[in-house]
């Protein structure tokens, strides 16, 4: 499943090639994805539109026109994007192709269809329903750790499965999660209303540091993200202590322990992370 590095590596892929094109025409060749695609909204918003740059919230892209409408992307469990200069014959999981002016084109790929591409009309972004609730963006200039402090203060579940919700926080997931809570000290069940304002600033700063990582590893592959095989890759991360299970911690030596939290797997040093009490 594409994690927010590789989210926004493919968005900095489609920033190099798209604003500028405009959208010719497009073609629904399978509307069944996660949620129907509304093919008259679509052809109303997105159709003759110009791109005029592409952003990213949480693990959506946002492929924004002159005119203010907005294209929306999720790549769900296996979606890709390719972008083509010369004609090629679909692939049957090939479900919606944008196509530019120039003989380009854009195509969403999506064997398991959990992706979603929808419109968003002028003005609606802040009312659209799948981002109204979306918590703090972990990477966003403006991101502050005493938000999530005063959000969370009273909150008494383990910080690991906040981290991992995307009310709170967004993009950060299972491995990004653990690999920031062992930088930070953090043992991951931890009531989160035990972290104060300090702690939530160290945590933030890791949680970015462990992302930019990850998308610095992506950035390496630029190129083959949004290439013409459609395939995202996989980074290949140096990871401290997930599915690290019995090995030595780096800094002490000690077995890695692994436990299951919220249904997930979690991974800790229990010499190296605290378990802090208020
Ligand atoms: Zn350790």
């Amino acid at each position: 499943m594409p994690e927010l590095p590789e989210v926004e590596t493919i968005r900095r892929a489609l920033e190099l090639k798209l604003p500028g094109k405009r959208i010719a025409n497009l073609l629904i060749r399978e509307p069944r994805l996660r949620w129907p695609v509304d093919a008259v909204k679509l052809e109303q918003l997105v159709a003759g539109q110009i791109i005029k740059s592409i952003d990213r919230r949480a693990k959506y892209l946002l492929i924004r026109f002159e005119r203010e409408s907005t294209l929306i992307i999720h790549l769900g469990m296996s979606g890709s994007l390719l972008f083509l200069t010369e004609s090629r014959a679909f692939d049957k999981h090939d479900h919606i192709v944008f196509y530019f002016e120039n003989d380009s084109e854009l195509r969403f790929r999506d064997p398991r269809r959990f992706g979603m591409v929808d419109a968003i009309a002028p003005g609606m972004e802040a009312v659209y329903p799948r981002l109204a609730h979306l918590g703090v963006e972990p990477l966003a200039p403006n991101t502050s750790p005493d938000n999530l402090y005063e959000k969370a203060r009273f909150l008494k579940r383990p910080i690991k499965n906040l981290l991992m919700d995307a009310r709170y926080i967004v993009g950060v997931g299972n491995i990004y999660a653990n690999e920031a809570l062992y930088y930070a000290g953090i043992d991951p069940r931890t009531p989160t209303g035990s972290l104060g304002r300090k702690q939530w600033a160290y945590l933030l700063s890791h949680i970015q540091t462990v992302l930019k990582n990850a998308i610095d590893q992506g950035g390496t592959t630029l190129n083959d993200f949004v290439n013409s095989n459609g395939e995202t890759g996989y980074f290949q991360l140096s990871l401290a202590v997930y599915g690290r299970e019995g090995e030595p911690c780096l800094q002490c030596g000690q077995a890695i322990k692994k436990i299951a939290m919220g249904g997930r797997s979690s991974f800790f040093c229990p010499e190296c992370q605290a378990l802090l009490k208020k």
